[in-house]
């Protein structure tokens, strides 16, 4: 049986390199190359801060309070995504709300959010969903007219655009993962893009306990006392991650067209099959081909889940709606029915292997696997 993994990372020689060269050299923390990260991360979205940081979570966190977003205020987003969109808000100290999603992308459904604005709305967090950007100039137009604060989660969308509009282009802020299995990765790893030179200025404080000099200038330059005006956290990039990353942005449209051409493959392959319907890539945009996913009938999605692992394709469920998940249903009072299409597609959906790495011969394996189990033949 060939075995077919869910992920392999892209790190190369010339990453490896880099990352030996750090730890042979006298700086391990935030320095030199977190800079250069930063740089080079800057230029590839077209935004003049870029501020790298531990996590994703992280990046979601700090920029709801470099924004000013904290107890007593709500914040609008999706309840299908990673848990990790909504826990940022409540470690923020705000409290999220949940908007449906459209059905033919996944993604928050603009001409659903102002209803569900309060006097105590303070910010929406868009999540370009497998990496379809969400409706940009919709919800940029609706935030400006409410007076709202807008951070795109980014996590699955680096390469992407729509509308001629690259991401995080419309938001105050935009936060990105390089979490194991990201489209660039670092193990773990995130960072916060924005235009905004006041919010950089905060976020970087704020990811260093809120102290005004980090170790590189307290190191670097003449000794002078540093100081705590804030109350930060400790999310700060470290050399030795930053140098996994500094290349692999050099490839990251290499990697991206990769998977644009599997994800071509998956789609002749598998679209216009009677069990299986797939999610709509927007005319007009640029894809970031994240996640590869599939809709099949939901009394069936866990056996073909099944079915698949049993021979030997990776799989993930992305993602079972967050307000179902225990603690929100238990904080929140949230039940089943409440987002009824994020629980459609949170019941069907499948995600099969897409990387750089995956052979064509492998896509067309995990194809065949998928339809032997839809039609109940995927026995050994
Ligand atoms: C991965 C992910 C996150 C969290 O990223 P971390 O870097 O692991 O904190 C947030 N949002 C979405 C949509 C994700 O997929």
């Amino acid at each position: 049986m060939m075995k077919v993994e869910f992920f392999r990372h892209n790190i190369d020689e010339q990453d490896i390199a880099r990352v030996e060269d750090v730890l042979k050299s006298l700086f391990l923390t935030t320095g030199k190359e977190v800079a250069e990260f930063e740089r080079k991360f800057s230029a590839y979205t077209g935004m003049s801060q870029t501020v790298g940081l531990t996590s994703c979570t992280a990046a979601l966190h700090l920029s709801l309070l470099a924004f000013g977003i904290g107890r007593g205020d709500e914040v609008i987003t999706t309840p299908l995504s990673f848990c990790a969109t909504a826990n940022a808000v409540i470690h923020a100290g705000a409290r999220p709300v949940f908007v449906d999603v459209e059905p033919e992308t996944g993604n928050l459904d603009a001409g659903r959010i102002e209803k569900a604005v309060t006097g105590k709305t303070k910010a929406i967090i868009p999540v370009h969903l497998y990496g379809q950007m969400c409706d940009m100039k919709k919800l940029r137009e609706i935030a400006d007219r409410r007076g709202l604060v807008v951070i795109e989660d980014a996590a699955h969308a680096i390469e992407a655009e729509r509308d001629g509009v690259r991401v995080g282009r419309l938001g105050d802020a935009a936060c990105y993962s390089f979490y194991a299995t990201k489209n660039i990765a670092s193990g773990e790893g995130g960072a916060v893009s924005t235009d905004n030179g006041d919010a950089a200025e905060l976020l970087r404080m704020l990811r260093l306990h809120g102290i005004d000099k980090s170790a590189i200038d307290r190191y670097t330059k003449r000794y002078r006392h540093w100081d705590m005006p804030v109350l930060g956290w400790k999310y700060n990039m470290d050399n030795i991650h930053a140098a996994l990353l500094v290349h692999q942005l050099d490839r990251i449209d290499g990697l991206w067209k990769r998977r644009d051409r599997l994800w071509g493959i998956y789609e002749e392959e598998l679209s216009g099959l009677k069990d299986i319907e797939l999610l709509k890539t927007v005319p007009g945009s640029r894809h970031a081909r994240h996640l590869f996913t599939i809709l099949v009938a939901p009394e069936k999605r866990d056996a073909v889940l099944l079915s698949l692992q049993e021979n030997g394709v990776g799989v993930a469920v992305n993602y079972r709606p967050i307000h179902l998940l225990i603690y929100y249903r238990r904080e929140f009072g949230f039940r089943e029915g409440d987002f009824p299409r994020a629980e459609e597609i949170g019941a069907r959906t499948i995600s099969l292997p897409l990387y750089p790495k995956l052979g064509e011969d492998e896509v067309r394996t995990v194809v065949s696997v998928v339809k032997k189990a839809l039609s109940g033949r995927g026995g050994n």
